[in-house]
């Protein structure tokens, strides 16, 4: 911890007491716990992803439907990026607080399923994931495994081994709806947790954004790890304006010591 400063120690410190007296606590994660990884936030206007494409005309269902080479074509960065990147020490830093029992459940707004990969367990995607495609005339969902490297190293768009539609990623695309089971038990985690930590997120996005709102309004405490501030730090018990990779684990460090 030598390398921060005496604020960001004695946040560091009052985060860790405050989650080692927690019993059910709920991580709330957003782009900038990948960003590290190397995985720009695909929502974010000024990333790239964006410049040669207007997101609603391509990132839409309505987009998708009306011309999905097109789609495909524009979600190409997004998924070799996915595809090429790493958890980094955040992700870790998750999944081992996850394992030995002081975090429960991880509610992610990121499609690039690198919790899983760094072993974590109980994770809510809801803004969806990358992990699977789904056919939107039949419903049926495949494993993206296969289908993305098809795509992205010979152009084959994937198509449903059912009804031959075309198969979608499974993110939540502009003007999409949340998937619903995952959404409500997101909603449910945030009500019922005692200590909710929002890592990486600017709380811009919503419904997402008002998540750490429910936990509040039951009594919840809050800690805040983002670069920016948000709307909520006002109400936080701790904030901490660092970066997630550096923060985390040495959050990780000090109540594997305590
Ligand atoms: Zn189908």
């Amino acid at each position: 911890m030598s390398e921060f400063s005496n604020s960001t120690r004695m946040g560091v410190r009052c985060a860790v007491e405050i989650i080692h007296s927690s019993q059910r606590s709920v991580v709330l994660t957003g782009a900038g716990v990948s960003t590290p990884s190397g995985i720009p936030d695909f929502r974010s206007t000024n990333t790239g992803i964006w410049e040669k494409y207007d997101p609603f005309e391509v990132a839409s269902l309505s987009a998708f439907r009306y011309n999905p080479t097109r789609f495909y074509e524009w979600m190409r960065t997004l998924a070799t990026g996915i595809q090429e990147a790493s958890p980094n020490p955040a992700h870790y830093g998750l999944a081992k607080l996850e394992e030995v029992g002081y975090i429960q459940t991880v509610i992610t707004q990121n499609i690039d399923r690198l919790h899983q990969r760094a072993g974590s367990k109980n994770v809510l995607e809801v803004h969806g994931s990358m992990g699977t495609l789904s056919c939107t005339r039949c419903y049926r969902t495949v494993s993206s495994q296969g289908y993305l490297e098809a795509y992205l190293l010979h152009g084959e768009i994937p198509y449903c081994p059912d009804c031959h539609n075309v198969l979608k990623p499974d993110l939540v695309l502009m003007g999409e709806q949340l998937p619903a089971k995952t959404w409500l038990k997101a909603q449910e985690a945030c009500k019922k947790c005692d200590l909710m930590i929002v890592a990486g997120s600017s709380l811009e996005v919503l419904p997402v954004a008002g998540l750490p709102m429910r936990a509040l309004e039951n009594g919840a405490h809050l800690i805040l790890i983002n670069h920016s501030t948000t709307y909520l730090d006002v109400r936080a018990d701790v904030v901490l304006h660092e970066d997630v990779a550096e923060i985390i684990p040495s959050i990780v460090s000090e109540l594997l010591k305590a």
